[in-house]
């Protein structure tokens, strides 16, 4: 049987699944990952609070995952300067669940998202999966935003949902906070501001606005900067009342009690693993300085990966540095983004290893 002879959904027939290469013998620089691993003073505390769970692995977890999100609370007030409840916090299996489940409660048949592109391309694939319309906003040539040009196409649009990405997937680029609160003025509907890379930015979170704006909501993940993106976990911050709300759609118990007791473990370890940050910024910015000596154009970036290019055949370099051994991102496909491929910052070895390999090649 092929899938075309399925009773699939109309509006899914045709679409792709979201499908970065997984190629583990490759240096694998195309998922926006930290490429630093746990310690192993890390990796023993992990073993020793899984072990402990183990041992009521008979029961469900705790459905709302209450001390999880107090101590995600915590760390979130800490990161920004915001005192934050734990009815405050939400958290699910990655910022994509937390993303869908908003998309369940908030968008859906009938109900329209919009977001900036070229941006992550999971949101369009997610209001997709949710049977929410999409409207899609090009971004200036510079792939900032201005309040102007979010402002007009809210008032064009009036998305149920708008989607921020900042730091911006895959560019790079900011929004300021100012942009923000003027969409959350305007916005008829919810706003929702993807800060995955937000801790590799100085600019102050979107949390520091939620006061004013009850129906925005900051996503975050432990995937990217945070170093744990095996252990799948994201979540938000908005008000209790937009938490209530994801309740109504949540799976019962879908944070396995492994899952919340390697999050908390990691929390623990928040230090450590935010050490790591400076580390990969210093790679990147050794990416920028010798790409661009390489005559290469690198957009600016607040986050731990780059754009660079144009080339007039990103799919034959793409393929050239994977021929070497190094896996970047062939994003040239994407809106806006013809001629472009991003790179993660590495380890110094790997990122020594992709710059040498680039060289080779251009
Ligand atoms: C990587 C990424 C995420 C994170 O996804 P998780 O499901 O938390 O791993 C969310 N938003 C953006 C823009 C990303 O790049």
């Amino acid at each position: 049987m092929s899938a075309g002879e399925l009773p699939v959904r109309d509006d899914l027939r045709g679409k792709a699944p979201y499908g970065a290469p997984q190629l583990p013998e490759a240096i694998q620089l195309n998922v926006n990952e930290n490429p630093h691993p746990p310690s192993p003073r890390l990796i023993a505390d992990l073993q020793r609070a899984v072990g402990e769970a183990a041992a009521t692995l008979n029961r469900y977890p705790d459905r709302e995952a209450v001390e999880l999100r107090g101590e995600l609370a915590d760390y979130l007030a800490v990161q920004t300067g915001v005192p934050l409840e734990l009815e405050q916090v939400w958290a699910a299996n990655g910022s994509n669940e937390v993303l869908q489940q908003v998309l369940q409660a908030f968008g859906g048949p009938g109900r329209v998202a919009m977001g900036f592109e070229p941006s992550y391309s999971m949101h369009p694939l997610l209001a997709a999966g949710t049977n929410t319309g999409w409207v899609a906003v090009p971004r200036l040539a510079d792939f900032t935003l201005t309040a102007e040009l979010a402002v007009d196409a809210l008032q064009l649009h009036r998305p149920d949902v708008v989607f921020i990405t900042t730091p911006n997937n895959p560019t790079g680029t900011l929004t300021p906070l100012d942009v923000i609160a003027a969409v959350c003025e305007s916005a008829p509907g919810i706003v929702v501001v993807d800060e995955a890379y937000g801790e590799f930015s100085a600019q102050p979170s979107a949390v520091r606005l939620l006061e004013r704006f009850p129906r925005l909501l900051v996503s975050r993940t432990m995937s990217k900067a945070f170093a744990m993106a095996g252990t799948r976990l994201g979540y938000l911050a908005a008000s209790s009342e937009v938490v209530d709300v994801l309740r109504l759609v949540r799976l019962p118990y879908h944070l396995s009690a492994l899952t919340q007791v390697a999050a908390r473990t990691a929390l623990a370890h928040t230090g450590e693993l935010l050490g790591t940050v400076q580390a990969v910024k210093e790679q990147r910015d050794r990416i920028v300085r010798e790409i661009e000596g390489l005559g290469l154009t690198v957009v600016p970036t607040e986050a731990n990966f780059l754009l660079f290019g144009p080339f007039d055949e990103p799919a034959k370099t793409w393929q050239a540095l994977l021929d070497r051994g190094v896996l970047v991102r062939d994003v040239s496909s994407g809106p806006g983004l013809a001629g472009w491929l991003r790179v993660n910052a590495g380890t110094e070895p790997e990122t020594t290893a992709f710059l040498d390999a680039l060289k080779e090649i251009v």
